[in-house]
């Protein structure tokens, strides 16, 4: 049996840093940009941070519908399949919706 209490902090504090880095984007993209710099080096560092920023809104969406599943009892059940997620899997990504079967198949 799969311990959930522990995903459960793993994935809480994976929420709180995703949650500052975001945070820390938000506020780089605020920030005035140094006036040395080219209009093209900053449209392209704005283009970076807010790849960046999308890269990390989605991987929160993922925490919290791991969490969700916590919540509801399907944790650790595959999305798509309903089979149970190897133990190694959830290890190694607490967030994991897939089976590894689902997830290779889905790539
Ligand atoms: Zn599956």
């Amino acid at each position: 049996m799969f311990d959930t209490a522990a995903a459960k902090t793993h994935l809480e504090a994976a929420l709180a840093e995703l949650e500052a880095r975001l945070t820390n984007i938000s506020r780089d993209l605020s920030e005035p940009p140094s006036p040395d710099w080219s209009e093209l080096a900053i449209e392209q560092e704005d283009e970076a941070l807010e790849h960046q920023a999308a890269l990390v809104e989605r991987e929160i969406a993922s925490v919290r519908r791991a969490l969700g599943r916590i919540e509801d009892g399907t944790y650790a059940t595959c999305v798509r399949c309903g089979e149970e997620i190897a133990p190694a899997r959830l290890e190694a990504r607490p967030e994991a919706a897939l089976c590894i079967d689902c997830a290779n198949s889905a790539m």
